[in-house]
């Protein structure tokens, strides 16, 4: 097997190892790290591949990305990772009917993100052991990704957690799944602030570099590969799963963006298992740079609209660099300028000949809130089953662009459990869904969560009190 290697899209970073590159996160030169090569897998692989269960595939994949973990271990971390889903199956293939929908929201707190999270947590932890080292986590959220990242290192032994909110901001149902966790490595914060005032301190923070290397500081954000890693399995599980059972040559998927992760992962798994995979459908909500960069060629950042579907209001996509690199043919001085320029003038505007390019890798539409709750309320009448938003916003998405679908079903990659999002539920069916085992009681549990001033002095101080 040919030796697997990272490197940063913007060139200035030694080739690096999978360790390593999890570790590092984002690339020291401020790129984003990716393998060397995307492996191509053969008619016979694939013809194995189709007889695997989830975690069997997945320590497969991960494999051809992985040299330096021993097989034995990818298995374990993988059985830790997904023994935490209410289903052995981990993303099943559900058919509405209409179109099939991919559900990756049986993890613990019910959102695709576990299903990164808790492979990356287990990484960490294992990487530290090797090290005999620990570290201290800090992140900012708006709601999905902090409950994600505590159920992904609660309970770990060398890692500690602090997870800014913007007190009061969040859903209730979110704030309760990150602040009932009874772990002592879990430090909740409840910021009288905005989200922006949260990033900002954490920002602050990781700038410090003094303090960063001292009480050794992490992030789990978006950009670990790891994530994007985790999030390959399961195009690949669904694909291999239609084209065997349902008898199709290839498979459609319709993705909800918005940091562009996900939706990446899909881009790699077709250059995979190509011809398996047919169209790639990038829906977004109102935010919708990146169906402006898809139909008009153009990346110009904008100003986020708060919608129901809060985990895509992202206006500038930090994932997208990673795709840049490969529609650049791997030509780290252009994406360096094109970044340089995105910073400076907050725009990006490609030639004729990428915008073809683009148009072939991705379909995109951008779908508004009365859409997507008619969407919720259509799929509800016809078949019984309830999208949260943003699934609805996939869905929706779908059915505009059926014409742009030459062949094979449309599978929509659904991202969060439509427990997470009852008033948008509630306002397109008329009544709230029903809500899963993991999150009944949740009202009745400890909360555990320290009350701050949006003051980074006093945050620093806190973490000091209480860092590994
Ligand atoms: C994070 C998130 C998304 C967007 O995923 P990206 O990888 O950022 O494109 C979509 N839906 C839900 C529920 C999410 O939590």
């Amino acid at each position: 097997m040919q030796n697997m290697e990272y490197i940063s899209t913007r060139g200035r970073v030694e080739p690096l190892k999978f360790k390593q590159a999890v570790m590092m996160g984002l690339a020291t030169d401020g790129g984003l790290l990716l393998p060397n090569r995307i492996p191509s897998i053969d008619q016979a692989t694939i013809a194995r591949w189709q007889e695997l269960d989830y975690q069997a595939l997945a320590c497969e994949i991960i494999g051809l990305f992985v040299d330096d973990i021993p097989r034995a271990t990818i298995e374990q971390i993988v059985e830790r990772s997904y023994a935490t889903f209410d289903t052995t199956e981990v993303t099943p293939v559900i058919n509405t009917g209409k179109e099939y929908v991919l559900e990756l929201f049986h993890g613990p707190t019910l959102a695709f993100k576990d299903i990164a999270l808790q492979f990356l947590g287990n990484i960490f932890s294992l990487l530290l052991e090797e090290q005999r080292s620990c570290m201290n986590i800090l992140g900012a959220t708006s709601g999905d990704t902090g409950s994600a990242a505590i159920y992904g290192v609660k309970g770990k032994e060398n890692i500690n957690i602090f997870i800014l909110h913007p007190k009061g901001r969040v859903s209730p149902v979110q704030a309760l799944q990150m602040t009932t966790v009874p772990d002592k490595n879990v430090f909740n914060l409840a910021v009288e602030g905005t989200f922006d005032d949260c990033q900002n301190i954490v920002k602050e923070i990781f700038n410090d570099l003094d303090f960063k290397t001292r009480y050794r500081l992490g992030s789990i954000n978006s950009i670990n590969w790891a994530r994007i890693l985790a999030q390959v399995v399961y195009y690949i599980y669904a694909a291999l799963k239609l084209v065997s059972r349902a008898g199709a040559r290839r498979v459609n998927f319709s993705v909800p963006t918005g940091n562009f992760g996900d939706i990446f992962a899909g881009f790699l798994a077709r250059r995979m298992i190509n011809p398996l995979i047919g169209r790639l459908i990038l829906a977004t909500n109102e935010n919708n740079i990146l169906t402006r960069f898809v139909l008009e060629g153009r990346y110009s950042r904008g100003c986020v609209v708060p919608t129901i579907s809060p985990s895509m209001d992202i206006q500038v996509a930090s994932n997208f660099e990673r795709y840049l690199y490969y529609l650049y043919g791997h030509r780290p001085e252009r994406v360096r300028n094109a970044m340089e320029g995105f910073q400076a003038g907050g725009e990006i505007i490609f030639s004729q000949e990428e915008r073809s390019q683009i148009r072939k890798d991705f379909a995109s539409t951008s779908v508004d809130q009365e859409e997507t709750l008619a969407a919720i309320r259509e799929t509800y009448q016809d078949c019984g089953y309830v999208l949260d938003p943003h699934t609805a916003v996939g869905v929706a998405g779908a059915r505009r662009l059926k014409s742009q679908i030459l062949e094979g079903p449309m599978v929509c990659l659904a991202t969060a459990h439509p427990a997470k999002f009852p008033d948008a539920v509630r306002k397109a069916i008329g009544r709230e869904p029903e809500r899963p085992e993991s999150m009944r009681g949740l009202e009745e549990r400890d909360v555990r969560c320290k009350v701050m001033l949006a003051d980074t002095a006093l945050i620093k101080k806190y973490i000091m009190e209480n860092a590994l």
